[in-house]
């Protein structure tokens, strides 16, 4: 039954229903013509109803109604009342007759199941036809009294029942679909016509071909179970049913016409006795085929879980297979020595592992021996508690144990039982898996040793240890100089974290340095102890591990010292510098008037005209010397020359551009050079020198100045230049010291230009005449 069939469909449905119920009337009418009208023995249309409800729902009830109103208005012509009543009731009761079926059971094939079967029967069958008779005798017998009305109720319920028990199943097996699943049916489909004849033959027989006589033959009918079971028990409904509805026609048209068996006289029912006779047939086949359906069904699932079985048993032995050469192999080649025990610890099987642990022969370890006799006696009791234990249903961790074997000193082991149990899950003995530790034993306390060295070395060591992990600092060990140094009282906790440097940012540079290289050598950095004093440090550190994770171990040595001894020396030095720095001025430089020295000058000289020489420039030099300064000196003093001599000094400093060179050249003696100067222009500042220095009027001391005793003084002046006058130093000094010498005779105070060079001989260079 689909949920909303599209209307058209639904429409269609109808149409079939009603003329299936109006068409099925005619023929029952038709058919039990002889009979009379009402009640005929068996009501075919009732089998329509229920069919149409089980196929369709509730969406069969109006075109029953219809169907059934249409046959008793037209066909029987019944009053409107009654045909409206009957509309109702009969189309009313197979529907509610069906949801207390499918209450029942829901399934709604009713060929597979003993219990639909009983459903069918009750609900569909048994309720649908008590309520439609009690709607139709209620009808009918309106007004006629109780005996009446149950006379009616009786035969009503008996031709509904008879017509839907005989016709639905037929109609079931023919419109419904097979479920899958049980299409194994055991018949050979050349047997059925076979059966099928001789049911049909055997109806023919009794039914319509032997004569009733006076009712000896009454109990043929039976012999038609034979087939008919046989049918219903091997051959499916499709096929049974409308053979089973078609027998019973067989019958129920013998007995109209008064032929067969049941037909024995005038006081026969052979009628009813036939629909009895139908009823029970179909009902019996119907729950036979239901058994064989059931127990296919039955077979297919013993098979199914058989084969599955099968499969079950054939992976666990394969599983068993495996795992016992699993054990085998892993007995054969493991490097544990493999024990099995009873509970009292005696061996029933050891590994050639173990009797190679223990050095004994395989035969003589199995002698009765227990694990217990190979542990030293004071370890046997660790053993027996951890047998305890395993017993009670722990799982002890493994256990190591001091084991002797024959020439060999006392070793370790570690003893690892795992319990076996019998099939009641009653522990029966141990496996012990033994490993020889003693190599790791000795290992360990080599190791031990080795940490307890290196930690006295760590301690005992003049500069700061630290190991600590990478990624928290946390210090695992620090040696007594690192808690010295970092002010960490207890190292265990204590983290290296930033707070220790004193850029915090420096560590994280260090880490991911190291964590890059592995190393990181001698790197000076400023640290902080735990009491916030900064020191400067040589820091060391390598990437190691501990415990699974990066950690690092750092020397540090604390370079304060160091460092401010450098700080000290670095200021020396730099003292020592200025001081160079000072002398070597001082080396260049006259002392009295702070003007450059000869030696400076002739040095200067040089690289000028070196210069001059590439630029191809001039350069001049001034010789200029005092007047009479020996007088001077005699008349004010030796210091008031002096005072001369510095504001000369001044004058000359001043008449300097940058890249003049102005220089005491000895006593009174000054000389200057001009790079860049020609000669005019030398002469030119040379003259002007002369004026300021014979324009000074100087006191002769602070307290005596006045404008009568005034000190006054003049110099002589004598110009040379390059390339005029000379192509080196010495010459062109020696021109200028010419020419001054020349403005001495020519009277002094004046200056006076070196004559231009010419070829050399006593013509061209007359000798000067010397004053003083
Ligand atoms: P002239 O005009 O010919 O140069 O005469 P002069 O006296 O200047 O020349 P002379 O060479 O005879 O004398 C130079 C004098 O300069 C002698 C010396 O006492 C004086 N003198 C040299 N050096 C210094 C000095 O540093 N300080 C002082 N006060 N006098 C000095
Ligand atoms: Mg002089
Ligand atoms: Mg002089």
């Amino acid at each position: 039954m689909s949920e909303h069939p599209p209307w058209p469909r639904r429409l269609r449905d109808s149409v079939v229903i009603a003329a299936a119920y109006f068409g099925l009337g005619l023929l029952t009418l038709h058919f039990f013509a002889g009979h009379g009208t009402f009640p005929v023995p068996v009501w075919l249309p009732a089998a329509a109803a229920i069919v149409a409800v089980m196929l369709r729902g509730a969406a069969a009830v109006p075109a029953i109604a219809l169907g059934t109103f249409l046959f008793n208005r037209l066909v029987l012509d019944a009053p409107l009342a009654i045909c409206l009543a009957l509309a109702c009731g009969n189309s009313m009761a197979p529907y509610l007759g069906w949801r207390a079926m499918r209450r029942l059971d829901p399934s709604p094939y009713i060929f597979a199941r003993r219990r639909t079967v009983a459903a069918f029967a009750l609900g569909g069958v048994g309720l649908h036809g008590l309520l439609a008779s009690l709607v139709g005798a209620t009808a009918v017998t309106a007004g006629q009294g109780v005996d009446a009305w149950l006379h009616t109720l009786l035969s009503w319920w008996l031709c509904d029942t008879a017509g839907a028990l005989i016709a639905a199943p037929a109609l079931l097996a023919l419109l419904q679909p097979e479920p899958g699943g049980i299409r194994h049916w055991q018949g050979f489909v050349r047997e059925r016509p076979v059966a099928a004849l001789a049911l049909l033959s055997l109806a023919a027989f009794f039914f319509l071909v032997l004569p009733g006589r006076d009712g000896t033959l009454v109990g043929l009918p039976f012999l038609l179970t034979f087939p008919a079971l046989w049918l219903a028990w091997r051959h499916p409904p499709r096929f049974v049913q409308p053979l089973l509805a078609l027998t019973c026609a067989i019958a129920l048209a013998g007995a109209l016409s008064h032929r067969g068996v049941f037909y024995f006289g005038p006081a026969s029912l052979p009628l009813e006795t036939t629909a009895l006779m139908a009823i029970s047939l179909i009902f019996v086949a119907l729950v036979v085929g239901a058994m064989a359906t059931e127990r296919q069904r039955a077979a297919m699932a013993l098979r199914e879980a058989n084969r599955n079985l099968v499969a079950r048993v054939e992976m666990q032995s394969r599983k068993l297979q495996t795992s016992e050469q699993v054990f085998e192999t892993v007995v054969q080649t493991s490097p544990d020595a493999i024990l099995v025990t009873n509970l009292e610890g005696t061996i029933s099987f050891a590994s050639p592992q173990a009797n190679l642990l223990f050095g004994l022969s395989p035969d003589v370890l199995l002698e009765g021996l227990t694990f217990c006799q190979f542990l030293t006696t004071d370890t046997r009791a660790l053993w027996a508690n951890q047998l305890s234990e395993l017993i009670a249903g722990r799982t002890p961790p493994p256990l190591e144990l001091t084991a002797v074997a024959p020439q060999r000193a006392d070793f370790s082991i570690e003893a690892n039982g795992r319990l076996l149990r019998d099939g009641q899950g009653q522990p029966r003995g141990a496996v012990v898996v033994v490993r020889d530790v003693e190599d790791r034993r000795r290992l360990q306390r080599e190791l031990q040793d080795n940490e307890q060295r290196f930690r006295m070395l760590a301690e005992t060591a003049p500069f700061a240890l630290v190991f600590a992990r990478a990624e928290n600092g946390e210090i695992i060990f620090a040696n007594r100089e690192a808690q010295r140094l970092l002010g960490v009282d207890v190292p265990a906790g204590t983290a290296f974290t930033p707070e220790f440097y004193a850029d915090p940012e420096e560590r994280s540079e260090i880490i991911a340095q190291l964590m890059q290289k592995g190393a990181l050598d001698n790197r000076e950095i400023r640290l902080k102890d735990r009491h916030g004093r900064t020191f400067w440090a040589i820091f060391s550190a390598v990437l190691s591990s501990y415990s699974d994770g990066p950690a690092l171990l750092i020397s540090i040595n604390d370079i304060t010292a160091r460092k401010a001894l450098e700080l000290t020396l670095r200021r020396q030095l730099e003292e020592i510098r200025a001081l160079q720095a000072t002398l070597q001025d001082q080396a260049l430089r006259d002392g009295l008037t702070g003007l450059f020295n000869r030696r400076y000058l002739d040095e200067t000289l040089e690289r000028e005209l070196a210069r001059a020489a590439r630029e191809r420039t001039p350069v001049s030099v001034i010789m200029l010397d005092m007047d009479h300064f020996k007088r001077l000196n005699d008349r004010y003093g030796h210091k008031a020359g002096d005072t001369v001599l510095q504001r000369l000094a001044e004058i000359l400093r001043d008449a300097c551009r940058a890249s003049d060179v102005a220089c005491r050249y000895g006593g009174e003696e000054f000389a200057l050079i001009l790079p860049g100067a020609t000669l005019p222009t030398a002469l030119e500042r040379a003259e002007a020198i002369r004026r300021q220095v014979a324009e000074l009027a100087l006191p002769p001391s602070p307290s005596q100045g006045t404008a009568d005793n005034a000190i006054r003084c003049t110099v002589s002046l004598g110009v040379a230049t390059y390339p005029e006058h000379g192509g080196n130093g010495e010459t062109l000094i020696q021109q200028a010291d010419r020419a001054l010498y020349a403005a001495k005779g020519a009277g002094r105070n004046r200056a006076v230009g070196a004559p231009p060079l010419s070829l050399p001989g006593p013509a061209a260079h007359p000798a000067l005449p010397l004053l003083d």
